[in-house]
């Protein structure tokens, strides 16, 4: 079976001990059936690994005794940064979990005119809390050392105002456009990419995007649901520019 691989959050290093909390101690003791002297790895979110064996461990905690680093799977060399329209419960959880096994950086999860999702300031917070949980529970299945951050959401007019310019290649995702995904000319490196929700970006949204310098392009004929769109670009970003193309 293969090791069980941890994302345990904190500044730690070889030879340190660390306390698990009682939920994450109750998994690895009930669900996983650990035991003291048990193997496992486990990453801090910001790249870096090691092995670890359970000094002590029962329902009420357990204790990590932290050993050697090991290399944790690379991180792809392109740089995506996902802006994605909130969409319905399971199928946001899906979008954040498969863009995080397919490498990116960031996502930024946006309210958008067409979506269906209303969110108060408190139950936002709590959103971004799960989302980064469900990121967390895809790299520690996928190799992943580092977590991809989210963001709060945020509608995403107030987005484009508050966003830092970088430099990126700036991409919306618009069925019917002229330019396809996998068309994009050399090089890519730093990619940020909006996805439409269920309901797809308003006529307002993709001018706004416009003038912030997005350029528009296709996955092809078909119209795709929020989530496929966000698999199908991740992968064709990945194959063209990142480590899941011929040059990896
Ligand atoms: N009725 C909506 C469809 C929304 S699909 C519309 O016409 O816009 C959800 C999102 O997935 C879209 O906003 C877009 O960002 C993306 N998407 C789906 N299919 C696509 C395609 N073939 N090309 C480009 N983007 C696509």
């Amino acid at each position: 079976m293969r090791r069980t691989r941890l994302y345990v959050e904190g500044s730690y290093g070889s030879g340190t001990g660390i306390e698990l909390s009682v939920e994450r101690a109750r998994y690895l003791y009930r669900v996983l059936r650990l035991r003291a002297g048990d193997a496992i790895s486990v990453f801090d979110g910001a790249g870096n690994e090691f092995e670890a064996t359970i000094a002590a461990i029962g329902k009420a905690g357990a204790t990590l005794r932290i050993g050697e680093s090991s290399a944790p799977v690379g991180e792809s060399w392109l740089d995506v940064h996902l802006v994605q329209g909130i969409s319905r419960g399971e199928r946001m959880d899906f979008v954040v979990q498969k863009a995080t096994e397919l490498g990116v950086d960031r996502i930024s999860p946006v309210l958008t005119e067409n979506g269906v999702v209303r969110l108060d300031a408190a139950r936002a917070a709590k959103r971004r809390e799960h989302w980064q949980k469900v990121a967390a529970g895809a790299c520690e299945q996928c190799g992943r050392a580092r977590l991809p951050h989210v963001d709060l959401p945020t509608p995403l007019k107030y987005w484009f105002g508050r966003r830092s310019p970088a430099a990126m290649t700036d991409l919306i995702l618009h069925p019917g456009a002229a330019t396809r995904l996998s068309d994009l000319e050399d090089p890519v490196t730093r990619v940020c990419l909006l996805i439409g929700p269920e309901g797809g970006f308003s006529a307002s949204e993709y001018l706004d995007a416009e003038a912030a310098g997005f350029v528009a392009v296709s996955l092809g004929p078909r119209i795709l649901r929020t989530e496929t769109a966000a698999v199908a670009a991740l992968a064709v970003l990945q194959s063209g520019w990142g480590d899941l193309g011929s040059r990896a």
